[in-house]
């Protein structure tokens, strides 16, 4: 239910109804709470790309450990979070007797197995597997890894220039890329492709994220200033934030309630919070009802 902050000086704050976790993030976490019930678990990176939220799960014992801990443990229980990881981890888990709890997002999952089918299915002599994702980022080294690591990652529409034009390509998105850069690096590579070598594109772009890039423009416009909440390390953030910033320029990237600068507030009648599929609604209710507070007791 949409939820307004009205105060004593008639300013708006309002929270988007479409942002916060997606349904990928809300079973790994649901799943993290059920196992935390039963005893000790350990999540293999951040559960989510939101320090508050990774918080809020310590306090219950959930407990964040690296691939590097992942080798030296003997008989856990480990979850892995909603991005999937490449088999060597799961390779890792059967050595080390360790529980695997599988929180891979369903989409993520289903992106694997078509990555991992094409690499079975093609000649790497004759062909390239090319991700367009952030280099680094957990979810594509978990896609990378389903071509034993023959995978190349493009981040930016400069990156084509590493791909060999003399050989067939397949190309697959990470799901949290923005659609309109993906058809760019299509248009670009298509520019360079000639018969009889072969371009085959997946938009594999996820589309709980894709959607909102509308529903967050318009979200943005009509208010006078909008809070965008997410964490520094999340993928979609920056998608979504520079979707507001289209949108809306008066926009500002905060990841908790203590980086509201009272003078942002001192002007605009209506405030948008809006944030990341990262981004908690515990959090964006409380940044909402802090610029209550403030706009009601500052004197600007
Ligand atoms: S953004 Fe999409 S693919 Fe990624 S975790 Fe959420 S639902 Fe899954």
């Amino acid at each position: 239910m949409r939820k307004n902050y009205k105060h004593q000086m008639n300013k708006i704050v309002e929270i988007d109804p479409n942002s916060g976790f997606c349904f990928g993030v809300v079973n790994a976490i649901e799943k993290a709470e059920a196992e935390l019930c039963a005893g000790v678990l350990y999540c293999l990176g951040d559960i989510v790309h939101n320090s508050q939220e990774v918080d809020r799960l310590k306090t219950k014992g959930l407990q964040t450990i690296n691939h590097s801990d992942l080798q030296a443990m003997r008989g856990k229980k480990v979850l892995l979070r909603a991005h999937g990881e490449p088999p060597s981890t799961y390779e890792t888990a059967r050595l080390n007797d360790i529980q695997i709890i599988d929180a891979t997002c369903p989409v993520v999952l289903q992106l694997q197995k078509k990555i991992r089918t094409k690499y079975q299915t093609t000649d790497p002599q004759r062909s390239q597997i090319v991700i367009f994702g952030k280099i680094g980022h957990a979810e594509v080294n978990g896609l990378v890894g389903q071509t034993e690591g023959k995978a190349i990652v493009i981040e930016h529409k400069a990156d084509i220039e590493q791909l060999d034009f003399k050989k067939d390509i397949y190309l697959f998105s990470q799901t949290t890329m923005s659609v309109d850069d993906f058809e760019t690096i299509v248009t670009e590579i298509q520019a360079r492709i000639q018969a009889p070598v072969h371009f085959n594109y997946s938009d594999t772009i996820c589309r709980k994220v894709a959607n909102r890039m509308q529903s967050i423009q318009q979200f943005a416009a009509k208010h006078d200033l909008v809070l965008f909440v997410a964490g520094e390390k999340s993928s979609n953030g920056k998608v979504l934030l520079s979707e507001c910033l289209k949108a809306n320029p008066n926009t500002h990237l905060i990841s908790n309630a203590s980086e509201i600068d009272p003078k942002w507030l001192k002007s605009p009648a209506s405030i948008g919070i809006c944030g990341a599929t990262s981004t908690p609604k515990w959090l964006m209710e409380a940044i909402a009802s802090k610029c209550a507070t403030l706009s009601a007791t500052c004197d600007f």
